[in-house]
């Protein structure tokens, strides 16, 4: 979407190296952005058949997974969080990885699992909409997945995000859901971060998204929302406007040890800050991912530091300006709205 910043007065931008991947970013020093430069349309859901529905169960492969109540039938209606396999999936469950070459080049079989997790039965729905205990229901299921696909040996690594919103790469529902991709690779973009995260770790025997967020608790200018066991901030290196980090509190490495407690905490951040977005823009498209530490195998080729160096993460980004050629060719972004402004629309004092 083009969007036109009517009343911002720029002066000097500043370029920002984000400590986590080592990107630059260039930030606009833009002070005067009002939230009603970036109004939304209303999300506008369709109306056509949808299997994701409750009742609608037939139509999806058999669930993996779902929270259900004891008087519902497996597959069957009375449910609140439902998890199935994609039923066109871009990786198989089946079969052997086939390791292989051809040239200078490295292949192998498409093995990995495709799911969606259905957030709600409702249509109607948005994650930000659902009542706290609902969402609680979507991290369980969360970590029931990752825990079950860590079975599987062939796995490294499991990428939950979600898209909301066709901008965001929602095409093919309208319904509120998450996605899970299981790999049998770890993601480059993790591989970067796990490096940089083990390298700091080296260097001062410390945390570095524990010292960075520290900071930004004591800074607080970046700051968006926080709770007992966790804390959502604009990254200081933010590479499109708006752009949230929520970090849990204490350290760990494993989205799947958060506790029962940390899950109705993150529950309730995470539709805080959802719902900040959805005030203050006007129900932009966003993505959210996961950021977990890949599955620690014996001989899995990572360092035994991994617990203690890593820190998971979620990151929120929504989708309000479009990556250009620029972006595509430098690898740096141009990011209109300081995160610093970013943070002060989203919490109004
Ligand atoms: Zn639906
Ligand atoms: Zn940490």
């Amino acid at each position: 979407m083009a969007m036109e910043f009517i009343g911002a007065e720029t002066r000097m931008s500043q370029m920002r190296k984000d400590v986590f991947t080592g990107r630059w970013v260039i930030v606009a020093d833009t002070a005067t952005v009002r939230p009603t430069d970036f109004r939304f349309k209303k999300f506008v859901r369709d109306a056509a058949f949808c299997p994701f529905c409750e009742t609608n169960e037939a139509s999806t492969p058999p669930e993996v997974f779902a929270i259900r109540s004891s008087r519902s039938s497996v597959n069957g209606p009375g449910w609140s969080v439902r998890v199935v396999p994609n039923s066109n999936p871009r990786l198989r469950v089946e079969g052997e990885l086939g390791r292989s070459s051809e040239g200078f080049h490295d292949l192998m079989n498409g093995v990995g699992a495709h799911e969606i997790i259905a957030e709600t039965p409702r249509h109607d729905l948005s994650l930000h909409e659902l009542e706290l205990h609902e969402i609680s229901d979507v991290v369980r299921a969360y970590r029931a997945r990752i825990i079950d696909l860590e079975g599987d040996k062939r796995m490294r690594y499991v990428l939950i995000f979600k898209n909301h919103g066709e901008e965001a790469g929602a095409h093919t529902t309208s319904h509120s859901i998450s996605r899970l991709m299981a790999l049998a690779v770890t993601p480059r973009a993790v591989k970067t971060k796990l490096m940089i995260a083990r390298d700091y770790f080296g260097l001062k025997e410390r945390c570095i998204y524990c010292d960075v967020l520290q900071q930004e608790l004591k800074g607080r200018k970046r700051l968006i929302a926080e709770n007992d066991n966790f804390a959502a901030f604009a990254p200081f290196a933010s590479r499109f406007p708006f752009e949230m980090v929520i970090f849990p509190k204490s350290h760990s490495s494993a989205f799947s040890r958060i506790s029962p407690e940390q899950v109705g905490s993150l529950a309730q951040i995470l539709r805080a800050v959802l719902q900040k977005l959805d005030r203050t823009l006007g129900s932009p498209p966003y993505n959210l991912w996961l950021q977990d530490r890949p599955f620690l195998r014996p001989r899995g080729g990572y360092w035994n530091t991994i617990e203690d160096d890593f820190h998971w993460h979620i990151e929120i980004l929504p989708q309000i300006v479009r990556a250009t050629g620029f972006e595509w060719a430098s690898g740096f972004f141009y990011n209109p709205v300081p995160p610093e402004t970013a943070a002060r629309c989203l919490s109004p004092a």
